[in-house]
């Protein structure tokens, strides 16, 4: 159990999932990219809702369009 804890340095390109704040649309498998600059925009392909994400993290950090 304690050894996933140490896990979490490893890479993880593959595991990256960004959810949209309202339709919960992911969204990155669904060809919602949008541009990579400072941030990276995102706009859902499901509901249209535009969302700023920091991926300078260790996990995606949701900067523009909480709900
Ligand atoms: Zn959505």
């Amino acid at each position: 159990m304690f050894k996933n804890l140490f896990k979490k340095k490893e890479k993880q390109t593959q595991s990256t999932f960004c959810y949209c704040p309202k339709c919960n649309n992911e969204l990155i498998s669904s060809n919602s990219f949008v541009s990579d600059e400072e941030l990276v925009t995102y706009k859902c392909s499901e509901c249209s809702h535009v969302t700023k994400w920091l991926f300078d993290a260790p996990v995606p950090l949701l900067i523009e369009g909480k709900e």
